[in-house]
């Protein structure tokens, strides 16, 4: 015959192992999280790598503009200064000299005007590129966040059961002999949730490994808790409950 008390306090551990095992996974389940928002954000953060190297590009094409303005008004000045100078000329021969430098550095004037116009055409064909990969960056962006609200939301509610199961448990503690208890939380910390297992025919439901017959007498007889030789798992007959 199996102890009465023994077996009262068997129940009381399969239904603790219940709420532990559901704790045990959804604390699983949330340390996986933070990982899987950083993944996200990762993925979102690379999405804009095609908008930056675009914004790069067109400071860069703005800084040479910048130059080369710079280099037009120094040669107008040139340009300015030369013709000043035609009035002040006595022969032909330096007059002519005078007009060929200064028609020379027209045309280096005007080849400079050409490079700025095309870079504002430039500049323009980035600015439309950066509009268009601005959408699909806030499209990416919407993406993302909603994603990760659901995840946040999905931890809420995790951890909501969570605390239900932990009052649950408060519940069911006190019934268990002070003991007995210390015993199975032992076992539950060191096999990562799992303490109280049924024997299923003449193996252990933890660990799978075949029982010795004197250990599957002891457990049918339920005189003491009896714990698997292999894997410490406490151990209990389905007929006994
Ligand atoms: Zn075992």
């Amino acid at each position: 015959m199996a102890d009465t008390h023994i077996k009262q306090q068997m129940v009381k551990l399969i239904e603790l192992q219940k709420i532990d095992s559901q704790i045990f996974d959804f604390n699983r389940h949330l340390a996986e999280k933070p990982k899987e928002v950083e993944a996200l954000k990762i993925q979102f953060e690379s999405k804009k790598t095609k908008l930056n190297q675009l914004e790069e590009s067109l400071k860069k094409v703005q800084l040479v503009r910048r130059d080369l303005e710079v280099d037009m008004k120094s040669k107008e000045e040139q340009i300015a200064k030369a013709n000043t100078q035609l009035s002040l000329i006595k022969t032909n021969k330096e007059y002519t000299a005078k007009i060929s430098e200064i028609e020379s550095m027209k045309a280096d004037k005007s080849i400079i005007e050409e490079k700025i116009l095309l870079s504002y055409d430039d500049a323009d064909k980035i600015q439309a590129d950066i509009n268009q990969e601005k959408q699909i960056v806030a499209q990416e962006e919407k993406k993302y966040l909603d994603r990760k609200k659901e995840v946040e939301d999905y931890i809420k509610d995790v951890e909501h059961k969570i605390n239900q199961l932990k009052t649950n448990r408060q519940l069911i503690v006190p019934q268990v002999d002070k003991e007995i208890l210390i015993r199975y939380e032992k076992i539950l910390k060191h096999k990562e949730g799992i303490a109280v297992v049924p024997m299923k025919g003449a193996v252990c439901g933890g660990c799978f490994m075949n029982l010795q017959p004197q250990r599957i007498n002891e457990i049918k007889a339920a005189q003491s808790l009896i714990e698997c030789d292999m894997c410490s798992c406490i151990l209990y007959s389905e007929e006994n409950i």
